[in-house]
């Protein structure tokens, strides 16, 4: 821009420079000219006055030496007077100089007009003017008296030569003065211009540098003052001054919202963008925090965080572990196979590495760091995944880890998320924390505090809940109702205490043969309720005969040291076969069976049959 402006005000000063120039170039000339031409015509007059005045008096011998002193007088360079031809005839051809020597004197002697030429060259300039006598019939000066001639014929004329190479010179003096002048003001007119354009121009470069930086988000960029002067500089002072507060105001923001954040982002020369990104992450993440708190359940937490990790940091390959109470790790949500680590962390949550260190582990720092990941512990299988682990501190001590794989490529993309991963995870953490609590309590208000079984109000919950899996599964429930044989000749024999021990230790046997899915329901005082799960059709019976002889054949040691054995009647009844889809019925088709085992001696397994139940309700 500053360039351009220049340049057409450089065209501009140069076109009027040329015009003034060439202005006073005519003018000088002009006025050289005139008063040259004019003192020719004044002499010319004085000259043919004097030579009638000679002529007259007889003495025209004597025009040489007063044409001389004209000369002198007039400081003309030459000057002759030529004869017409009506003098030659008259009187002669006269000297030679009066001959006409040109075709410009003919023509003058011709015409009876007026003729001037210049003679230019470099070292000189001379002005020649021709002017013609005519004879006038003047009263004072009648030329008809000595000359035979008409009236207007031409007489003879004058040539007058001036040298105006003085005045040329005094002109150029003049012309060149003035260019030098204009030039000079010209100069320093530019000078000025171009400082003041100069320092505008800078300004306005500094201000798109700034605004440029502005457009990426750059708030760092200010503009340089050193160049500038004036009330612009004030005036970029205060721009750098404005900068300087948004730049901290985006700072400020920044570091308080990270403070909230608990971690920074990746951070990108476009403070703007990161500011944005990082509030978009603040908000999502309360957002995360906000609806994990109003979660029912802890599995519906982990549910959430699975979400975040799959969703939206879209990978495929990961495990979400709990670290249980007994020290087992439990399998929340594992991603992209079975199970990203060797079998023995589910016994034993000590083999795995982030649980048992508390510390990050990262296969980047050797190969195999965890050798109880899964490519590790399988010494032939192809080692083309890295992973990362991060063990979560939840009340004191490790309660979860949280396992990313990834392929070698998207190494930087995962170490990339890392941060905001342990960010959702520290937002997590305490509503895992409360939920995980709140779950134990819940459980323990669902277990029998003497043996352990659950009891009757976890059944009542849980009911509908069995019901819904088992037909969705298609599948069959097995119900045992158990009860113990003449139970009540223990309290009375051996004690109230003696009776709490043979409860428990049935229940414990009964605990340890049935699978990890069936469930031991403390029913009523010595009655307890089995439900197995996915049991096949008529297995049941088979499960409940297993148990009624573990439990005839297992000595129970009662407090005192004593040795007693124990026997149970089991009634047996299916769902949703015996029952039409009502659990409840079923329950009660399992007790009428036991009744109907009792009734036929105890110690034995009675399975549910239509004919039992002759009753329309039950
Ligand atoms: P049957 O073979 O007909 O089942 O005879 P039984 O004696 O086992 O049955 P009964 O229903 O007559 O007696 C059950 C007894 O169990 C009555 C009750 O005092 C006792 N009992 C119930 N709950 C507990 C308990 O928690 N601890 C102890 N020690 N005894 C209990
Ligand atoms: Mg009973
Ligand atoms: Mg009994």
């Amino acid at each position: 821009m500053r360039h351009n402006l220049l340049l057409k005000l450089l065209a501009l000063w140069g076109v009027s420079l040329t015009i003034l120039l060439v202005f006073a170039l005519i003018f000088i000339r002009k006025s050289t000219l005139k008063p040259a031409k004019d003192r020719a015509l004044t002499t010319a007059q004085l000259v043919r006055d004097a030579l009638t005045t000679l002529m007259v008096s007889n003495a025209m011998d004597k025009r040489e030496i007063f044409l001389e002193e004209i000369k002198k007088v007039q400081g003309l360079k030459e000057i002759r007077v030529i004869r017409g031809e009506a003098v030659v005839k008259q009187y002669g051809p006269g000297l030679y100089s009066e001959r006409p020597k040109d075709p410009l004197e003919k023509e003058v002697l011709a015409t009876g007009k007026v003729k001037e030429e210049i003679l230019e060259d470099i070292n000189r300039v001379l002005y020649r003017v021709i002017i013609p006598y005519k004879a006038e019939p003047s009263p004072i000066l009648n030329c008809m008296q000595c000359h035979k001639v008409k009236p207007g014929e031409v007489l003879g004329a004058v040539s007058i030569t001036m040298d105006l190479t003085p005045y040329r010179n005094f002109g150029f003096f003049i012309f060149f003065s003035l260019g030098a002048i204009a030039l000079t003001v010209a100069f320093i007119t530019f000078l000025i211009v171009y400082g003041n354009i100069k320092n505008v121009s800078t300004f306005i470069d500094e201000l798109d540098k700034v605004f440029s930086a502005f457009e990426k988000g750059i708030f760092y960029e200010r503009l340089s003052l050193e160049t500038l002067k004036g009330e612009i500089k004030d005036f970029g002072k205060k721009i750098n001054k404005v900068l300087d507060i948004l730049d901290n105001a985006f700072k400020d923001i920044r570091e308080k919202v990270y403070a909230l954040l608990g971690y920074s982002i990746m951070e990108t020369e476009n403070e703007l963008r990161d500011t944005e990104k990082v509030i978009d992450e603040l908000v999502r993440i309360s957002q995360f925090k906000r609806t994990i708190e109003l979660d029912n359940s802890l599995e519906e937490v982990y549910k959430r965080l699975e979400s975040v990790l799959s969703n939206y940091m879209s990978l495929d390959k990961f495990s979400i572990y709990e670290v249980t109470d007994d020290n087992r790790i439990k399998k929340v949500a594992v991603h992209g196979r079975e199970l990203w680590c060797s079998e023995i962390i589910l016994k034993d949550a000590n083999e795995c590495r982030a649980k048992r260190t508390g510390q990050d582990v990262d296969s980047e720092e050797f190969e195999c760091v965890c050798p109880n990941f899964a490519y590790c512990a399988n010494e032939n299988s192809n080692k083309k995944y890295c992973y990362y682990c991060i063990p979560v501190n939840v009340g004191g001590k490790i309660g979860n880890v949280v396992q990313l794989v990834y392929e070698r490529e998207l190494k930087d993309f995962v170490k990339l998320l890392i941060p905001y991963i342990k960010g959702y995870l520290r937002e997590a953490t305490p509503v895992i924390e409360s939920k995980k609590l709140m779950e134990k309590l819940k459980m323990q208000s669902y277990i029998d505090g003497l043996t352990g079984a659950f009891n009757r109000r976890f059944l009542e919950e849980i009911a509908d809940k069995i019901v819904a899996q088992t037909l969705r599964r298609n599948s069959n429930l097995g119900i045992l109702m158990i009860d113990v044989d003449f139970f009540k000749q223990v309290n009375d024999t051996y004690g109230h205490d003696a009776g709490d021990e043979v409860l428990r230790q049935i229940a414990r046997v009964i605990k340890d043969n049935i699978r990890k899915a069936d469930y031991l329901i403390r029913y009523g005082g010595e009655e307890f309720l089995v439900l197995l799960t996915d049991v096949k059709e008529g297995y049941a019976e088979k499960v409940a005969e297993k148990l009624r002889k573990i439990i005839e054949e297992t000595p129970i040691t009662l407090p005192n040291c004593q040795t007693i054995r124990k026997t149970v009647s089991i009634g047996i009844s299916e769902f949703p076969k015996d029952c039409e889809g009502k659990f409840w019925k079923c329950v009660k088709f399992a007790d009428v069976a036991l009744y109907k085992a009792k009734e036929e001696g105890r110690n034995r397994v009675v399975r549910f049959k239509p004919e039992m139940w002759q009753e329309k309700e039950y």
